[in-house]
């Protein structure tokens, strides 16, 4: 068995383990990080749940050492009074549970603050709608367990990779956009529901109507093949992100242009005058020697040795984005 199979099958081990140990099943509830997902990958993550790839299960182990990591951090600085993966289970008609990363608590100013940690790839410029959504129903959710306390909220997002972090802080409890996610989570439990009666026809791959929210959150989504937004060839919810890029894109070439033209200016500088020093920084010219393969002359080897460079050549295939302009309708 090679390497990237025994971490993927282990890996898928451990996160099924995981999600028994602290998340039970999650098919006979809604949990409040789903409720301010896209409906529709909620519901069909609950029917066919799918097998994750390896990048997903390592973003997975990523996240867990995200929250090691912080629970490491505070009791190093001395804090003792912080519970981790405090479980709530929301009183109603929906079966709704909140699993809070960490829950500090201060007794005597009668003070509950949850902690929620994201570990991202890049530190976003604020907090996700879904994060904002997930810790009001958990913040909701505690202030009905715990009346007598003030509840607070806030969410630490680190990027491993590059060693940031970035904290968003000062929620406390909102009424009314609590109520609204529990309504919100009622039609998502009320879809689900009759997504499973109606099971015979998703057996023969009718799908019943759901909500469906197009969001970045698409591109790790295990039923965009099958998604109605992607559906037809037009799909007007990305032309934003096609804009971005197309415009950073062009700055990027007319700043790769600019690039060249102030180094080719300096050089000629250094070239005529020599090293000197500007801005704080030295400037020459420099060389550099790279090892460069003589192509003609391995082919007459090869020929001579009765062999061929085409026999060591092989096709690698590769992928990327391609974007061409679309011919107008
Ligand atoms: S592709 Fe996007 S809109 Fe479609 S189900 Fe997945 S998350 Fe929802």
């Amino acid at each position: 068995m090679d390497i990237q199979t025994t971490m993927l099958t282990s890996l898928r081990t451990l996160a099924e383990q995981h999600t028994v140990e602290t998340l039970g099943d999650r098919r006979d509830y809604l949990g409040a990080s789903e409720i301010g997902y896209c409906p529709r990958k909620v519901i069909l993550e609950k029917i066919h749940p799918g097998e994750h790839d390896l990048a997903t299960l390592l973003r997975f182990q990523r996240g867990h050492m995200a929250e090691d990591i912080i629970a490491r951090a505070f009791t190093a600085a001395g804090y003792s009074n912080f519970e981790r993966q405090v479980e709530i289970v929301l009183p109603g008609d929906v079966p709704l549970k909140a699993h809070i990363d960490f829950v500090f608590t201060s007794k005597v100013h009668k003070i509950k603050s949850i902690l929620e940690i994201k570990s991202t790839s890049r530190i976003p410029d604020g907090p996700y709608s879904s994060w904002e959504s997930q810790l009001y129903i958990q913040m909701g959710a505690l202030a009905r367990q715990y009346p007598e306390y003030s509840i607070k909220g806030a969410v630490l997002t680190l990027d491993l990779a590059h060693g940031e972090v970035a904290f968003f802080n000062g929620y406390e409890p909102q009424e009314t956009i609590f109520n609204g996610l529990m309504e919100r989570a009622g039609t998502i439990w009320s879809h689900y529901q009759a997504m499973l009666r109606g099971n015979d026809l998703v057996r023969e791959g009718v799908e019943l109507e759901m909500k469906t929210e197009v969001s970045p959150l698409c591109s790790f989504c295990d039923h965009i093949a099958t998604c109605p937004r992607f559906e037809t060839e037009d799909v007007p919810e990305l032309e934003n992100a096609v804009a971005a890029l197309q415009e950073l894109q062009a700055r990027e070439k007319n700043m790769q242009g600019e690039i060249k033209k102030i180094k080719k200016h300096l050089l000629a500088v250094v070239e005529q005058k020599g090293p000197i020093k500007s801005g704080g920084c030295f400037l020459r010219k420099a060389t550099r020697s790279r090892k460069h393969l003589d192509i003609d002359r391995l082919e007459a080897f090869l020929n001579e040795s009765g062999t061929f460079l085409d026999e060591y050549q092989e096709n690698r295939s590769f992928s990327f984005l391609e974007i061409r302009k679309a011919k107008a309708a």
